[in-house]
C-alpha cells in the first residue's frame, strides 16, 4: 500500500497521542509525535507535515502561539483538539489560522473525517481550484455557482443576493467549520461590526427556505459559540 498522507500530531497528554497515532497508522497514515509546542515547531519545519493535528493546553507554550508561529511561515492545514467548553478559544485559533477543531472526547470516524476534510481543501487551494467550481451537491441540495442558482428537489429556491453569497460562502467550503467573524467579513466587509445578529437573519431565513425542519438542519450546522458548518458534499468543477 501507498503510505498515505503525512500527519504531525502535537498532544502532551500520552493516552490521546497513542489513540490518535494508532487510529493513523492503522489507516496508513505517516504520523509523528510531539509532547510540546517546541519540539512540534522544529518537527513541523524538518518534516513539512501534510496536516498538523494541534492541543491547545501544551505544556511548554499556548497552541494559540504554536498557531501564529506556524502562520508566519506555513499554510499547513491546522486542526485544533480542544476542549468541549472552550468556544471562545476554539473560535480565536479559528480566526489565527487554524483550518478546524475537533472536540475531546472524539470518535476515530470524527477524527478521520476531519483530517480528510483538511487534505481536501489544501489540495483544492494549492491547485487553484476553489474558483473553477461550479455547483455544490449535497441530497437535494444544488448550489450552482456559475448559475446564482439553488435547487431543492429540482425546484428552484429563491434567495436574496446576500444569502446566496452566504450560501455560496459555506458551500464551496462544505465540511470546514466557518467562524462567525470570518463569515462577516466575506460577506459584509472588514468593517463590519461584531455584532452577529445580522448573520443570525440571514441563516434563519436560509434555513427556512431549505431545510425540512430548520430546528433539525440537514445542510447547515451552527457550532454553538463559534460559527457553522455546512455539510461535506460533491463539488462539480
Ligand atoms: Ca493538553
Amino acid at each position: 500500500m501507498i503510505p498515505k498522507s503525512s500527519v504531525l500530531l502535537i498532544e502532551d497528554e500520552e493516552n490521546i497521542r497513542s489513540f490518535i497515532a494508532t487510529t493513523l497508522k492503522n489507516q496508513n497514515y505517516k504520523i509523528t509525535t510531539a509532547s510540546c509546542g517546541t519540539e512540534g515547531l522544529h518537527l513541523c519545519a524538518s518534516l513539512c507535515p501534510d496536516v498538523v493535528l494541534l492541543d491547545l493546553g501544551l505544556p511548554d507554550m499556548d497552541g494559540i502561539d504554536v498557531i501564529k508561529k506556524l502562520r508566519e511561515w506555513s499554510c499547513v492545514p491546522i486542526i485544533v483538539i480542544s476542549a468541549r467548553t472552550h468556544e471562545q478559544e476554539k473560535a480565536k485559533a479559528l480566526d489565527l489560522g487554524a483550518d478546524d477543531y475537533i472536540t475531546k472526547p472524539f470518535g476515530t470516524v470524527e477524527l478521520l473525517a476531519r483530517i480528510r476534510t483538511s487534505l481536501r481543501h489544501s489540495n483544492q487551494l494549492n491547485a487553484g481550484n476553489n474558483a473553477g467550481l461550479l455547483a455544490y451537491h449535497h441530497g437535494d441540495l444544488v448550489v450552482n455557482y456559475e448559475k446564482h442558482l439553488v435547487t431543492l428537489k429540482g425546484e428552484m429556491i429563491h434567495l436574496t443576493q446576500i444569502e446566496f453569497k452566504l450560501l455560496s460562502l459555506l458551500a464551496k467550503n462544505s465540511g470546514k467549520v466557518l467562524t462567525y467573524s470570518y463569515i462577516m467579513e466575506k460577506i459584509w466587509g472588514p468593517y463590519v461590526d461584531n455584532n452577529n445578529q445580522i448573520l443570525r437573519v440571514n441563516m434563519a431565513n436560509i434555513r427556512r427556505k431549505i431545510e425540512k425542519n430548520p430546528a433539525a438542519p440537514e445542510h447547515v450546522f451552527t457550532e454553538i459559540g463559534i460559527g457553522y458548518r455546512m455539510a461535506e458534499g460533491d463539488q462539480s468543477l
